[in-house]
């Protein structure tokens, strides 16, 4: 048989997997409400995964989706960006998942070779950032549907407000076994923002002073990388006492109402004169000036929080100069996301980092609603969806599967290699 004719072999001798109808979250405009639809979920085509949602964590980001915050066009829409699963159907090409693995989402799918990404910033991966803005997929398009047929759009790549999704296999990440997926679901957004904010954008280090304007999901976790950097003071700022409470429990060692007169000077007065670094993660103006007003002469400012378009913030220009105050933004951790989320499970895994304690909710799909008005008013820190009461402890992958799709796409890519090779001899390299 000629070398070419390996091409002919089909690279995955599993039933093609078929297109199946489930349950969702839909939200069909902005600002009205969603309601729980029968959806078709397409099978995986090539490079993509297909997921049996286990658990998702209820986000500001997915509030203000949802609400039109962020875009009037990406409707009708599946929310959801913060989750975990187990994969049930993989796509051609798919030589790193099988079928029974245990995953987190990561909602920037990184390219791995565009410019942000080789500079080891895949969080701004530009392919993995545009499609997940467009809340498509990597081809522009979405694998969701309406029982008429309609495109439904996945917010941020994912749309895991449904018992199923599919995903590009660089949106996963696997999940250790002693880690329940409950937990699990709040690594991909809440947790990688939270330590990666404090770990890469802020650079904490032993003994530093910090301040966390705003204790919801993502506030909580700063607070818990605060204390993994070794943070000596954690100022927590919020208007509920319930989340400063919630805070302490994290390791806060401080709480300020963020309604009483002028939180940040406050905030100075019981750290003598300032904070090192202040997280604001609200997105809001008044709130990025507590941050700021915060902090102490050289300290640095950074915002967290996603600010609906339109808002602005207001700063003393002065202290630029005459305190040497600093301020930026992070995105999604400001780093390389999906490897972080693989370690910071590890963390949560062995119990240095408290995930568990920063759900406040745990319900299901038509609880979601409910949990989305909770956020608008402010009650809670995360509330979790569980989609699978029934997923399984432990992954259960089909290594004999995994197996065979890895020879066999050596197999069926043998010939390539033996064209590039001449190519190369030919060319004389
Ligand atoms: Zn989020
Ligand atoms: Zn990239």
């Amino acid at each position: 048989m000629p070398a070419w004719a390996f091409d002919a072999l089909p690279c995955d001798n599993q039933p093609m997997a078929a297109e199946l109808t489930c349950q969702a979250h839909v939200s069909r405009e902005p600002c009205t409400g969603g309601q729980i639809e029968s959806v078709r979920v397409e099978a995986p085509r090539a490079g993509e995964v297909r997921v049996k949602v286990a658990a998702a964590g209820v986000c500001h980001s997915d509030l203000h989706m949802v609400d039109g915050h962020l875009s009037q066009d990406d409707f009708p829409l599946v929310a959801g960006h913060e989750g975990a699963g187990v994969v049930e159907a993989i796509g051609d090409g798919v030589l790193d998942w099988a079928i029974g693995d245990r995953v987190a989402f990561c909602f920037v799918p990184a390219c791995g070779t565009c410019t942000p990404c080789l500079e080891g910033q895949e969080n701004r991966c530009e392919p993995g950032l545009r499609a997940s803005f467009a809340s498509v997929l990597t081809d522009g398009t979405s694998r969701m549907h309406d029982m008429a047929g309609g495109q439904l759009k996945q917010f941020l790549t994912i749309g895991c407000f449904g018992e199923y999704t599919v995903v590009p296999e660089q949106g996963l990440v696997r999940v250790p076994d002693g880690l329940p997926l409950w937990q699990a679901a709040l690594i991909g957004c809440a947790v990688v923002t939270g330590v990666g904010a404090v770990r890469n954008a802020a650079g904490v280090a032993h003994g530093d002073s910090v301040c966390v304007v705003g204790c919801g999901g993502v506030g909580l976790q700063v607070i818990e990388g605060a204390r993994l950097a070794g943070a000596a003071a954690i100022v927590a700022v919020d208007v509920s006492e319930a989340k400063l409470e919630a805070a302490r429990a994290h390791g806060a060692t401080h709480g300020v109402i963020g309604t009483d007169e002028r939180p940040g000077r406050q905030v100075r007065e019981l750290t003598g004169g300032g904070v090192d670094h202040a997280f604001e993660v609200v997105g809001r103006e008044e709130t990025i000036r507590i941050a700021w007003d915060s902090l102490k002469t050289g300290g640095g400012a950074v915002v967290v929080g996603l600010a609906p378009r339109g808002t602005h913030a207001v700063l003393p220009a002065l202290e630029f100069l005459t305190a040497e105050k600093s301020i930026r933004g992070s995105f999604y951790g400001s780093g390389r996301p999906r490897r972080e989320i693989a370690q910071l499970a590890g963390l949560a895994e062995d119990g240095t980092l408290d995930v568990g304690r920063t759900i406040s909710h745990r319900t299901n799909l038509a609880g979601l609603e409910a949990a989305l008005q909770r956020l608008r008013e402010g009650v809670g820190s995360r509330t979790v969806l569980i989609l699978d009461p029934g997923s399984p402890a432990r992954s259960q992958p089909d290594l004999n599967h995994r197996r065979e799709r890895h020879v066999e796409y050596l197999i069926a890519h043998a010939a390539d290699r033996v064209h590039a090779s001449r190519g190369l001899e030919r060319s004389g390299l």
